[in-house]
């Protein structure tokens, strides 16, 4: 038994943005919570890429903050650059990309998990779980000290057997310097949690001063005020660039010529690498009719001179790579501050998860993050989020929360890699949600927020600013349909220089606004309203009305999964016994086991007509259970 002083309610293991998100949130839902970190100096380390958001990633973290997450607020406080991305697509697509200063971000988590209340931060590295009777019951330490707690989350990112790659040269490591976590893996093994290996890579970085940017396209902030975090004003960023220069038919032959010496090819690494992230080397070899492709150089901090190499990630060998990035304009006398390499991991096969992210070998342990098959710090993050959640919610003996597709881009995810799996890093990607349109970063207050306030995750004070924008919104959408705007020449003025054809009779102002090209700026000018909203709400309001007939549709589509969802499937249920069934789908429903007949419907070889032979049986169970009950009343 640990001591008094080491027994919690929630332990997490790992620092990292998964990690940080946990520890918060089990922390402030009130869990007497420890947070352990081989290297403090690592907390929220953005190893690659010191961007934040985009399509997808950008909604994960919105998600995030609307369910009490503290991500968005890292973001916020340490982006240089925030744009739109997608204005000129659909309002499904559109979302936020920060860039970040990555000293900035983590020192926030940082000062975030060092300031909570509940929360204890120790530098620690786990080597051990200690499971009891299949239920997780604390972790051992490499410098002694056991810990207990009655959930335990693992976040141990790309660390769990590390292996770093820089052309021939390999060795044991975490993120290029950091220490490997080389004996949880094992442990983890042992408890009957299955892994398997993966990769990813990252770009040079080069000194700023070595550069000659002059001659280079520069891209600033979009003139918008704007911020990822519900709670934060908008805000216009101002004075930072990041540059846009290109590959060439020279950088190509140097890779070309080198792909020998790259472990990428000469078969030393097993694990798979990010489809969505290829390197340079990949690039290369996968599109050789391309002659160019687009790099940006990315200052990463105002507090160090390094450049993130933006499309650029390699592991050819540093002498190779050297004449690679002296080869793109703008870097021909660039000095490489610390090369580019691939990091090989242990991950652990997601299908061994609940939707809540608790193994199902083992009770009360939890995982989140790139450990789950992942690349990305918003994935990261948002499954932190969730499993931080849950773990609270087990140490107090409460069902955990489940999030379903129809909900949330996180319940997608979550979804994803617990129902199919993975052998690929996962990147979250708009195109896998098919409830976009009404999954959007404008609307995700709306959706997630009431969840993070029954939780205690968000207070009075946000609760009812929220309330209030809510109500703005619905108070003009209601006006709009009432009110009616009558032709006149100055509205048909502004109609044509809008490029919509004139108004010839009186409509509502609500379907004056149902026109394509007409904003709700236009409308208001002509029907000015007593409060009008503003921000993203004047978007929300827009989408609502516009796309009325399809959101309704998107709506009816989720009722339907939600009461496929509510079929539960016992976790002992006999699928040899069902009649019927084709033997694909009953060897994949019993090596996964789902948890409801949604989950099922969407293993990968389970046929719709097997699912409908599933129904047909709980049906018949249930009924045979109620004429049960009823006998023995
Ligand atoms: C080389 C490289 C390339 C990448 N490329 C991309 C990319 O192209 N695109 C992209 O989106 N993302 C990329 N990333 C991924 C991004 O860094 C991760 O997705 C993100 O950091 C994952 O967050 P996490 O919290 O799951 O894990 P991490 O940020 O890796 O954090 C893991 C934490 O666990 C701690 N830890 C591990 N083991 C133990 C232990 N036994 N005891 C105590 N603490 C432990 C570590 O100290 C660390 O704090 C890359 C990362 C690397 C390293």
């Amino acid at each position: 038994m640990a001591g008094a002083e080491n027994r919690y309610d929630v332990l997490v293991v790992g620092g990292g943005h998964a990690g940080c998100e946990a520890a918060l949130a089990a922390a402030r839902m009130g869990a007497r919570t420890a947070l352990l970190n081989l290297y403090l100096d690592n907390t929220a380390l953005m190893a690659c890429n010191p961007s934040i958001g985009g399509p997808a990633k950008g909604h994960l973290v919105r998600e995030g903050s609307a369910l009490g997450g503290e991500q968005a607020e890292a973001a916020d406080r340490s982006a240089v650059l925030l744009r739109r991305l997608n204005t000129s697509k659909g309002p499904a697509v559109q979302a936020l990309r920060a860039q970040c200063d990555l000293k900035d971000y983590a020192a926030h988590f940082t000062m975030a998990v060092e300031t909570q209340k509940n929360l204890h931060v120790r530098q620690e590295l786990v080597t051990d779980l200690w499971v009891d009777g299949g239920r997780a019951r604390g972790v051992k330490t490499r410098y002694g000290p056991l810990y207990e707690a009655k959930a335990i989350v693992i976040a141990g990112g790309t660390y769990l057997g590390g292996r770093v790659f820089i052309g021939d040269e390999s060795f044991s490591s975490g993120p290029l310097g950091q220490v490997p976590s080389k004996e949880l893996p094992r442990s983890l093994r042992e408890a009957g949690i299955k892994t398997g290996r993966m990769r990813t890579d990252t770009t040079p970085r080069l000194h700023l001063d070595s550069l000659d940017l002059s001659s280079l396209t520069a891209q600033g902030s979009s003139g918008e005020p704007l911020a990822f975090s519900l709670w934060n004003e908008g805000k216009i960023y101002e004075g930072y660039f990041c540059y846009l220069t290109r590959s060439g038919p020279e950088t190509h032959r140097i890779v070309r010529e080198n792909l020998c010496r790259s472990p990428l090819y000469s078969g030393a690494m097993a694990g798979r690498g990010p489809r969505y992230c290829p390197s340079i080397e990949d690039k290369v070899a996968r599109f050789p009719e391309r002659e160019s492709h687009p790099v940006f150089l990315e200052p990463v901090s105002g507090s160090n001179r390094e450049v993130y190499m933006q499309n650029f990630s390699t592991s050819l060998p540093f002498d190779v790579q050297l004449a690679m990035v002296r080869s793109l304009p703008g870097c021909e006398k660039a000095r490489i501050v610390r090369p580019g390499y691939t990091i090989e991991y242990d991950y652990i096969f997601p299908t061994q998860l609940l939707p809540s992210l608790e193994t199902k070998a083992v009770g009360g342990l939890f995982f989140a993050g790139q450990v789950n098959g992942t690349s990305g710090y918003e994935e990261a993050a948002a499954q932190g989020l969730l499993a931080g959640i849950n773990a609270a919610l087990t140490a107090r003996g409460e069902p955990p929360l489940v999030l379903s597709r129809g909900e949330a881009y996180l319940g997608v995810l979550v979804d994803d890699l617990v129902t199919r799996g993975t052998d690929e890093p996962y990147r979250m990607l708009t195109s896998r949600c098919e409830h976009r349109l009404i999954l959007r970063h404008d609307n995700a207050g709306r959706r997630l927020s009431p969840i993070g306030r029954k939780l205690g995750l968000i207070d009075d004070c946000r609760w009812g600013r929220l309330m209030a924008s809510w109500k703005r919104v619905d108070d003009e959408i209601e006006r709009l349909e009432g009110a009616r705007i009558r032709p006149s020449d100055g509205l048909n003025s502004a109609l044509a220089e809008a490029g919509s054809p004139p108004l010839s009779e009186t409509v509502s102002a609500a379907d004056l606004l149902r026109r394509p090209e007409v904003t709700y700026g236009l409308v208001e000018k002509f029907s000015p309203s007593p409060a009008a909203p503003v921000g993203e709400e004047i978007l929300a309001l827009e989408v609502e009305i516009k796309y009325e007939g399809y959101i309704e549709r998107q709506r009816r589509q989720v009722a339907r999964l939600a009461k496929m969802e509510g079929v539960r499937l016992p976790p002992d249920l006999d699928y040899s016994g069902i009649p019927g069934l084709l033997s694909e789908s009953r060897q994949k429903l019993e090596a996964l086991r789902p948890v409801n007949l949604g989950q099922a419907g969407r293993i990968s070889g389970v046929t719709p007509a097997d699912i409908h032979l599933l129904s047909v049986w709980l049906n018949a169970l249930q009924r045979r259970d109620g004429r049960e009950e009823l006998q023995e009343d």
